[in-house]
């Protein structure tokens, strides 16, 4: 083994090793929140490579948004391997199904819908609705379910029955507007984004040669965030194995945030029974979080009883998180912007911070709140940020401009050319749509700068467009600079040192419509993602009523008082060390020196071996668990719960 590779197993500990070393065979790694799950699999990709057991275009890394997966290949770039492809689903489907469209399809690549709106909306229409604003959007949510579940038309309104259908439409009105949606599609040669996946899907399997060509390309596949894969891209991804079996998928039961979109970590059990001689890894050191944090997140993990995926911290001392009720949402807004322009004065960046929130909605008050502290922020996580319309404008002109030969640094000249589609150097009066389509041309400009720091001659505007073309094919949006304000959703799989978590009552979180229990469970998931992406600092807060002067009409969500205690044991004592990560550990918080810290990790894996702990049993319905996958997730394979879809 080279040096680099030995490097590259040097900076994990024992089971994230496990993990990189197995370069052949199935494999699962189920761990809880900031427990190094990407880490490890981009290190057992660069690892697979520096081996030579994988060559660097023989893999596809897959993950759920264009944000994750240009941070991975970040990550790969730093590791050594640049040029591995690294995409979404998506991005990756695309590609192949542009790539084989002329063998595949007639006449042109059809148009890619972005939003399905508009063609919902003319659907409703023909179907004889009469649409506004949320009934459109609940039926396109349905028609994407009943895609993504890969149910047809035909399959969903069998199961209409299950579903809460869109306000005043049944399931004969649903099948209408199904069907016209449809019709519409063909009609015009567009595509949806399910119909990206499906249509690849189902080339894959008709079609012999394009599989072969397919296989041939890529033979080795890893996934992150596995909980949250659909049945249509568990099916793509079957499809892409074809008969191999290279496979590594990586994920944590307790983040499961799609369920409501037809995801489901069941797919994560069904790995290891589908491929025989799956190896299960789990990893189970939080590296990410201070110990009080860690703490918080357990004692919500805990709620749904004893959790094998309990996660331990390395012993980093930091702040209690804060609980802080306020009168009204521009109360909470005021304080937390208050707070968070404190935090950068004392020197934090602005893009070490986060606001996160359960609805999108609710960032227009901390909007105003930011803005008028001077504190710069994004909105939006730079999720197809090349498809938005000032994007493609300033693109478009600075393309226009190719020519023009060199006079001064390129940020200069980006930014002169800017202009003409209203970027300015100041930020502008005012939220919303204004703000945004400044943040996009900043970006623009930031990234511009940032090309030339890194060289001493002027760079051409040539070479910034091919930049440009390149992370369009990516989707890889430019960094944008400030405080990141997200729904919890787009979140994922991200960290700042500082995140403040607004809006928690109930009705926000969990949110009004969530009444069943495996809908409030899937909200205490979220909530969960959200305290986890906080390394240093974590703020909670809520208000007791929408408006200044009005009556409290909230109360604290449910969650508050779960995330603050550890639920009591059977015995009346409170969670004992395997609930708070306290006292598995040895020696107590790292001092330094990796492999001092290897040492002591290893040593706590042993003692941790030694604590007695009661015989998991399946959460469902009660039966011992015996087998790695079933201990992992809390449920038997077995279970009439888990039996679906096949
Ligand atoms: P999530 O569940 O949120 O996706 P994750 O399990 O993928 O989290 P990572 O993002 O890979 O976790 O890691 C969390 C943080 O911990 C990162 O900053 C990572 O660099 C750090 N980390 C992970 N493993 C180690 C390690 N062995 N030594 C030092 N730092 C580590
Ligand atoms: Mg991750």
């Amino acid at each position: 083994r080279s040096a680099t590779a030995l490097a590259l197993l040097e900076a994990l500990d024992p089971e994230q090793r496990d993990v990189a070393e197995h370069l052949r065979g199935p494999m699962v790694v189920l761990a809880g929140a900031g427990t190094g799950k990407t880490r490890a699999m981009t290190h057992r990709i660069a690892y697979g490579i520096a081996t030579g057991e994988f060559g660097v275009h023989d893999v596809l890394a897959l993950t759920f948004t264009a944000k994750a997966a240009g941070e991975m290949r970040a990550r790969l770039r730093t590791l050594g391997v640049p040029g591995v492809q690294a995409r979404t689903f998506h991005s990756a489907a695309l590609r192949q199904l542009r790539y084989f469209w002329p063998q595949i399809g007639e006449g042109p690549f059809p148009e890619l819908l972005g939003h399905k709106a508009g063609v919902v909306t003319r659907a409703m229409v023909e179907s004889g609705f009469e649409p506004d604003r949320e009934t459109v959007r609940d039926v396109a949510a349905e028609i994407e379910y009943s895609a993504v579940s890969l149910l047809g038309i035909e399959g969903y309104l069998e199961s209409a029955h299950t579903r809460d259908l869109p306000e005043g439409i049944d399931a004969d009105g649903m099948g209408r507007i199904m069907r016209a949606y449809s019709e519409a599609k063909t009609r015009r040669h567009l595509l949806d984004f399910e119909d990206v996946l499906l249509v690849l899907a189902g080339t894959l399997r008709t079609r012999e040669d394009i599989a072969a060509q397919v296989h041939q390309q890529y033979r080795h596949f890893v996934v992150d965030e596995f909980q949250d894969v659909s049945p249509l891209q568990y099916d793509l991804l079957l499809q892409w194995l074809g008969k191999r079996d290279s496979i590594c998928v990586v994920g944590d039961p307790a983040q499961t945030i799609y369920s409501f979109a037809g995801a489901s970590d069941s797919f994560l059990l069904r790995l290891a029974t589908r491929f025989p001689g799956t190896r299960t890894v789990s990893l189970v050191r939080n590296y990410r979080s201070t110990e009080q944090i860690v703490q918080s997140a357990n004692n919500l993990l805990s709620r749904t009883g004893p959790n094998p995926l309990v996660l331990r911290s390395t012993g980093r001392d930091g702040a209690e998180p804060t609980y802080t009720e306020y009168p009204d949402d521009t109360a909470e807004a005021e304080a937390v912007a208050t707070r968070i322009a404190a935090e950068i004065t004392a020197g934090r960046k602005p893009a070490d911070v986060a606001v996160l929130f359960r609805t999108n909605g609710q960032s227009r008050a901390i909007e105003e709140a930011l803005s008028a502290r001077g504190v710069s922020y994004v909105l939006r996580g730079g999720e197809r940020f090349f498809a938005r319309r000032e994007v493609k404008e300033a693109v478009a002109l600075l393309r226009a401009q190719a020519s023009r030969r060199e006079v001064g640094p390129l940020h200069e000249t980006v930014g002169e050319i800017l202009l003409n589609v209203g970027w300015s150097p100041e930020a502008p009066a005012g939220t919303g749509a204004v703000r945004e389509r400044w943040e996009s041309l900043g970006a623009l400009v930031d990234l511009a700068e940032s090309m030339q720091a890194a060289s001493t001659m002027p760079v051409p505007l040539e070479a910034f467009l091919d930049e440009l073309a390149d992370r369009t094919e990516h989707q890889f949006a430019p960094q944008i600079n400030g405080v990141t304000l997200a729904s919890v959703h787009a979140a994922k799989g991200l960290e700042w040192e500082s995140v403040h978590v607004i809006g928690l009552s109930e009705g926000l979180l969990p949110i009004s419509y969530a009444k069943t229990a495996a809908e409030v469970a899937e909200e205490r998931r979220l909530f969960y993602v959200a305290i986890t992406r906080a390394r240093t600092s974590l703020s909670l807060s809520w208000s007791l009523a929408r408006q200044a002067g009005r009556q409290s009409q909230r109360r604290p969500s449910r969650f508050i008082a779960e995330v603050r205690n550890p639920p009591r044991t059977r015995s009346g004592g409170r969670g004992q060390d395997h609930a708070t990560g306290r006292g598995a550990l040895p020696g107590g918080p790292a001092r330094g020196g990796a492999a001092g810290e290897l040492t002591r990790v290893r040593r706590a894996h042993a003692d941790n071996d030694r604590v007695r702990r009661p015989r998991p049993r399946c959460r469902t319905c009660g039966t011992v668990l015996v087998d790695a996958v079933e201990i992992a997730l809390g449920r038997c394979s077995a279970c009439p719960a888990d039996i679906d879809r096949d």
